[in-house]
C-alpha cells in the first residue's frame, strides 16, 4: 500500500517516511472517499514540512466531511464491541501499544523532531517516555473503573471526537487516546495540520497491537476537518486542545447539543522568584519554563516576575546562561532549542515581539547565529516590561520571557493572577510555607515549586478562566470518558 512507510532518503536511516498518507479509517490506510467520488470538501493533498530545513517531508489527505462521516461511523460500529470488552481485556491492548511505543520510541523521537522542530533530546527524554507513561497508567485504569470515584458502574460516553495541537503532537494525542481507550470509548483524533506524522505513525502501531478495527481512528486535514468532527451529530463527546480563540468556538458549536466537552486552552504563566530562592536553580527553572520545546507551551512560564531586591542578580545570571544555550539542528544530540513549527508562528512571534520594543520594553537576546534555511527565533528577554505590555498580556507561544518585577507575596499573587489565562504558574522560595499560602491564592490548574514544566500522568492537567476547562491525567481525566 502506498500509506505504509517505505524507506526514503529524509528518514536519515531511522524512519522510513513514504511520498504520501491517507486517512486510518476503520483499521486501513484509504483515500479520500470524498476524492474517489469527486467534488466534497475534502480529497486534496497537504504537504507537512520540516521546520528546521523547509525541506517537504510527505504529503497527507485532506479529510472532507465524508470522510469524517466514515470515520465516526466506523468508531460507532466498533463502540459496541470495544466497550463491552471486560475492562481487563481492553488494558491487554493499551500494554501492547504502550510497549510498542517503547519498542519504537527512536523512530517515533527523529519522525517528531523532524515534523516538529523540536530538539531530539526533548522527544527521546521527555515526549516519548510521558506517552509511554501515559499508556502504562490508563491501561492500569480499565479494569478498575469501578474505583474511579464514578460509583459502581461508570459508563464510556461513546465515540470521541478530539482535536490537537502540534506542540506536542504525540503527547496530545496521548493524553487524548489513552483514557478514552481504557474507559470503553472510541475515537476519531485530527492531528494538527503542520505535525500529522507521529499520529499517522501511531495509526501503524494500533495495527500492530492489532487493536480492533474502528476503535481508533485518524483523520488528517485543517480547521474546516476539525470543525466537521466536533459537528458531527455522531460524536458523544469533544476533546480539543488548542488555542482559545478555537476553543470558545467551539464551545460555542457544542453548545444546545447533548454532546459533553472538555478544553484545553492556552497560557501565560507566572514564574514567581522570591528574594530567597537559590539562584542558579531558579535560573534553571526560568530557562526549562521558558525555552523547552522554544517556549511553544501552553503552560510555559512566560511571564517571569522576580522580586525586587534580587532582580539584577536574578536578571544576570539568567543572561550568561542564556548565552550559554545552543540553537540550531534539532537532531543534533546537544541542541537546547530547535525550530519554531512553522512561518505563521514565526511570523507571530516576531510580530509580537516588535510590538513589545514598539510599545517600550527593552528587548534583548544573546548573541547567536540562526541557520539560514528553516523557522528560527533566538531567545529573547523583555525587561522594564509593565502589566499593560502586550507582551506581558498576550500568549507569545514562542522563546520569549517577559520580566515583571514585585515586592511583597501579594503583589506577586495579584500579578500573576492578572491574565485572563488560568493555565500554570511557578514559585521558587526556601519557605514551605510560603509554598502553600501562595500557590493557594494562585488561579492557575497547575502550580509547579522550585521546578517547573514536570508532567506526570497520574497528575491531572487543566486550566482555571479561559485557559480551558476539564482536566486530563490521573483519575480526573477518567470524568470526561465516563457517565455515572
Ligand atoms: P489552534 O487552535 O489553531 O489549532 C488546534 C487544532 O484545532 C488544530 O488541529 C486545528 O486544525 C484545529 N482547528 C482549527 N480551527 C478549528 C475549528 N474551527 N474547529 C475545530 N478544530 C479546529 O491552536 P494551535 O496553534 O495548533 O496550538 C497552539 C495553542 O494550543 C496555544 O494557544 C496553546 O496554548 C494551546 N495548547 C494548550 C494546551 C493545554 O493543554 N491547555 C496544550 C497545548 C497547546
Amino acid at each position: 500500500s502506498p500509506f505504509e512507510y517505505a524507506p526514503a532518503p529524509e528518514s536519515r536511516g531511522v524512519v522510513d517516511l513514504a511520498p504520501s498518507y491517507g486517512l486510518f479509517i476503520d483499521g486501513e490506510f484509504t483515500e479520500s472517499s470524498d476524492a474517489t467520488r469527486g467534488g466534497g470538501t475534502g480529497g486534496g493533498l497537504r504537504k507537512t514540512v520540516n521546520p528546521a530545513t523547509e525541506e517537504v517531508l510527505a504529503e497527507y489527505t485532506q479529510a472532507g466531511d465524508e470522510d469524517v462521516d466514515r470515520a465516526v461511523r466506523a468508531a460507532r460500529k466498533a463502540f459496541s464491541t470495544w466497550s463491552a470488552l471486560p475492562g481487563a481485556e481492553r488494558a491487554k491492548y493499551l500494554f501492547r501499544i504502550a510497549r510498542i511505543i517503547q519498542e519504537r520510541s527512536r523512530e517515533l523521537a527523529v519522525l517528531e523532531t523532524l515534523d516538529n522542530g523540536k530538539p531530539i533530546r526533548e522527544t527521546r527524554d521527555t515526549d516519548l517516555p510521558l506517552v509511554a507513561a501515559h499508556f502504562f497508567y490508563y491501561a492500569g485504569w480499565a479494569d478498575k473503573l469501578a474505583h474511579a470515584g464514578h460509583g459502581p458502574d461508570p459508563r464510556p460516553l461513546g465515540v470521541a471526537g478530539q482535536v490537537i495541537p502540534w506542540n506536542f503532537p504525540l503527547l496530545m494525542l496521548a493524553w487524548k487516546i489513552a483514557p478514552a481507550l481504557a474507559t470503553g470509548n472510541t475515537v476519531v483524533l485530527k492531528p494538527a495540520e503542520t505535525t500529522p506524522l507521529s499520529a499517522l505513525f501511531f495509526a501503524d502501531i494500533c495495527r500492530q497491537a492489532g487493536l480492533p478495527r474502528g476503535v481508533v481512528n485518524i483523520v488528517t486535514g485543517d480547521g474546516a476537518t476539525g470543525a466537521a468532527l466536533v459537528a458531527h451529530p455522531g460524536v458523544d463527546k469533544v476533546a480539543f486542545t488548542g488555542s482559545t480563540g478555537v476553543g470558545k468556538a467551539i464551545a460555542r458549536q457544542v453548545a444546545g447539543t447533548d454532546k459533553k466537552v472538555t478544553l484545553e486552552l492556552g497560557g501565560k504563566g507566572a514564574n514567581i522568584v522570591f528574594d530567597d530562592a537559590p539562584v542558579d536553580q531558579a535560573v534553571e527553572g526560568i530557562v526549562n519554563g521558558i525555552f523547552f520545546n522554544q517556549g511553544q507551551v501552553c503552560c510555559a512560564g512566560s511571564r517571569l516576575l522576580v522580586q525586587e531586591s534580587v532582580h539584577d542578580e536574578v536578571l544576570d545570571a539568567l543572561k550568561r546562561r542564556l548565552a550559554t544555550l545552543r540553537v540550531g539542528d534539532p537532531l543534533d544530540k546537544n541542541t537546547d532549542l530547535g525550530a519554531i513549527n512553522s512561518a505563521e508562528q514565526l511570523a507571530r512571534i516576531t510580530a509580537l515581539a516588535e510590538t513589545g520594543e514598539a510599545e517600550g520594553a527593552e528587548r534583548w537576546s544573546p548573541d547567536c547565529v540562526l541557520p539560514s534555511a528553516g523557522y528560527w527565533f533566538a531567545p529573547t528577554l523583555f525587561t522594564n516590561v509593565t502589566q499593560a505590555h502586550t507582551v506581558a498580556r498576550d500568549e507569545i507561544f514562542g522563546p520569549v520571557l517577559s520580566v515583571l518585577t514585585f515586592r511583597t507575596p501579594d503583589e506577586a499573587v495579584a500579578k500573576a493572577n492578572n491574565t485572563p489565562y488560568g493555565l500554570s504558574a511557578g514559585i521558587w522560595t526556601e519557605k514551605g510555607s510560603r509554598i502553600l499560602a501562595v500557590a493557594s491564592k494562585l488561579r492557575a490548574g497547575v502550580v509547579w515549586a522550585n521546578t517547573f514544566n514536570k508532567f506526570d500522568p497520574t497528575s491531572p492537567f487543566g486550566g482555571y478562566k479561559e485557559s480551558g476547562y476539564g482536566r486530563e491525567g490521573g483519575r480526573h481525566g477518567l470524568e470526561a470518558y465516563l457517565d455515572v
